[in-house]
């Protein structure tokens, strides 16, 4: 993803650069608070279970506009409750995903399998939702830019003096003239939007630099980040606090996603009710990203004494595993009360028939599950892709005022299923890819294709292939700029342009009639380069950060 040279920046929550003398004690510093402190991963380069590298993190946190941040916290638990009913609502997942399961082989064997349990009937009704929903700010959206066109006009006269300084002397201008802005435009460039009239491209323009924020997507199964959406606060405040900046800290909201996350899994375990049984977390073959499981297990043992926590391959679930007289999901010497899936989100989990077996064997038993199958099948791009079709919500919020906020995270997602509407979406791909994402149903990251690689990619695909991707507009986040700390990185690091994708983190636990539980868990912030793509952390490519909440016009 390349950020137009015009796109806006949020002011920073403490002044850049750094003295280098002080940004490399503070850089080697927190790197050492990072591995003390468990905001760390195995190294796929030169992996070893007996080490850790820290986790990539950005040295101080990216500014969030706090508004945007509490809607989202508080339309958590209504995003829940769409998906739980969304999991629960059988002809529309059966007819979403019809076009896809047909062509999508992956999704076909989850759909085989949802399938098959709803021929059996439900041995556990209960499902335990442990959802994240990613979002990113939007800077380019029409009525912002008449917002800012209103602006620059305004500020024109204001910005007179920053005006004509440059780079650096320009910012430390515009602060001497104790000007307050919370964003200004990017000054590598001369050119604005076309859309946007710019009088003057330093003009100080005391605007905003979003007009809303949309949902990338919604994760149903192993929403991670727990442990390390909290860690990255903790070394964040550190940092501001070692900086001489610790009055900062109260903009950094608190984040109990652990907890959250953790005591959700004990409340299923308390509705399953068997002292002894345990809770099981689904692993990947190798754990890279070992420090956000492991906390949640150690979390557990240290919060409730009394619960064990065991961790199984799908493929070892296939040896050991069998089902009780009364479909009891059971582990050598124990019975399985909860299930965790922190893999089975993507096909290369599923090595043979065999863990495919494990999986089916795991929905038939009486363990709760996060994700049940129905939960899993809610997840996909097809589903997110469908919910933003109009008056779809009505079928599963009641509340106008619901609908209409729920209605308005969503940007633009289209069908390439092979029909009209989809073809006409297929035109639209090739005739301006540069406005889009292309996305298969699969989870992870790196399966997505951006902008001018679309029209190839569709191009290699048959009609009917297409019903296996979605079609979504490219959201345009607005740029922050940092240091972002990367083991084997660069020393100093350098102040580099990047955007962030904020995830929230919700809990809803019920059955098909029932909510019994339902809250927001806390979230999580990933900063990437403003070139990249995308930003997984575990893949390599994004940072661990925290939002550092700033109200439009009251920073220093
Ligand atoms: P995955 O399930 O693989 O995580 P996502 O839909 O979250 O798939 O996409 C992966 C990444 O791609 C996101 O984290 C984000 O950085 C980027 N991305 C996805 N959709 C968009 C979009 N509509 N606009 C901008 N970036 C996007
Ligand atoms: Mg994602």
């Amino acid at each position: 993803m390349s950020s137009e040279a015009s796109t806006p920046v949020l002011r920073g929550c403490i002044k850049l650069p750094l003295e280098e003398d002080e940004l490399l004690e503070i850089t080697a510093k927190a790197k050492d608070y990072a591995l003390m402190h468990g905001a760390a991963m195995r190294s796929k380069t030169d992996f070893s279970p007996d080490t850790l590298n820290f986790a990539p993190f950005l040295l101080v946190p990216s500014s969030f506009p706090r508004k945007e941040f509490e809607k989202a916290v508080a339309l958590q638990p209504i995003i829940n409750r769409l998906m739980h009913n969304v999991a629960h609502d059988e002809e529309f997942i059966t007819t979403t995903l019809a076009e896809t399961i047909k062509v999508d082989e992956f999704t076909a064997n989850l759909f085989n399998i949802y399938r098959k349990v709803l021929a059996h009937g439900f041995t556990q009704r209960v499902s335990l939702g442990m959802l994240r929903s990613d979002l990113m700010l939007e800077s380019d959206c029409p009525e912002l830019s008449m917002n800012i066109l209103q602006q620059n006009e305004d500020a024109t006269v204001a910005g007179a003096a920053a005006a004509a300084a440059k780079d650096k002397e320009e910012r430390e201008a515009m602060e001497a003239a104790d000007v307050k802005a919370e964003v200004y435009f990017n000054q590598t460039t001369t050119k604005c939007k076309p859309k946007i009239k710019c009088k003057d491209r330093h003009a100080n323009v005391k605007q905003s630099a979003y007009c809303c924020w949309k949902q990338v997507e919604i994760n149903t199964i192993a929403s991670g980040f727990g442990h390390l959406g909290p860690a990255s606060k903790t070394i964040q405040s550190f940092v501001l606090s070692e900086l001489g900046h610790a009055e900062k800290l109260k903009n950094m909201p608190k984040n109990n996603a652990l907890a959250g996350l953790c005591d959700g899994m004990v409340k299923a375990w308390d509705i399953y009710g068997k002292p002894k049984a345990v809770i099981l977390f689904i692993i990947e073959d190798v754990s890279y990203n070992i420090c956000d499981q492991r906390f949640h297990e150690f979390y557990i043992r240290e919060t409730y004494p009394h619960i064990k926590v065991l961790r199984r391959t799908l493929t070892e679930v296939h040896r050991e595993g069998k089902l009780g007289q009364s479909k009891e999901l059971l582990l050598g010497p124990h019975e399985v009360a909860v299930i965790y899936f922190r893999a089975g989100y993507e096909p290369g989990h599923y090595h043979s028939q065999d863990e495919w077996d494990a999986r089916y064997l795991m929905e038939t038993s009486l363990a709760i599950k996060s994700p049940s199958i129905q939960y899993h099948l809610a997840g996909t791009k097809k589903v997110q892709q469908a919910l933003a079709q109009p008056s779809v919500l009505e079928r599963f919020i009641n509340d106008p005022e619901e609908i209409k906020a729920v209605g308005k995270i969503f940007t633009g997602l289209y069908s390439l299923d092979d029909n009209d509407a989809g073809n006409a979406s297929y035109e639209m791909a090739l005739r301006t890819p540069e406005k889009f994402v292309l996305k298969p149903q699969r989870e992870g990251g790196g399966n997505n294709v951006y902008g001018v690689d679309i029209p190839d990619a569709l191009k290699r695909m048959t009609r009917v292939e297409r019903s296996a991707w979605i079609l979504m507009d490219l959201i345009h986040p607005p740029l922050t700029k940092g240091y972002m700390v990367r083991p084997g990185g660069e020393m100093p690091p350098p102040i580099v342009d990047m955007v962030s994708e904020l995830g929230i983190f919700g809990v809803v636990i019920g059955d098909a009639d029932n909510i019994v539980h339902n809250y927001q868990a806390g979230h999580m912030l990933r900063t990437k380069l403003s070139t990249a793509n995308e930003g997984g952390v575990a893949a390599g490519l994004g940072a661990l950060d925290s939002p550092y909440l700033i109200d439009s016009d009251n920073e220093d």
